[in-house]
């Protein structure tokens, strides 16, 4: 698949590899995150349950 290309997280280099950096073996990570991703979700609801919970108490 074309377009994947990946960033390194050590040493920020960019690549095609899949599994780790061919420069310094560094964890890959994809500079381009999808924007609505699990942890995007996550944050919602505990921004959602942080609002709420300030209001109950105030
Ligand atoms: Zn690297």
């Amino acid at each position: 698949m074309k377009g994947m290309i990946k960033k390194c997280s050590v040493c920020g280099e960019y690549t095609l590899r899949e599994e780790k950096c061919p420069y310094c073996g560094g964890a890959l990570k994809n500079p381009h995150p999808a924007r609505f991703s699990p942890e995007d979700k996550y944050s919602k609801y505990r921004l959602a349950l942080t609002l709420s919970a300030r209001k109950g108490k105030d």
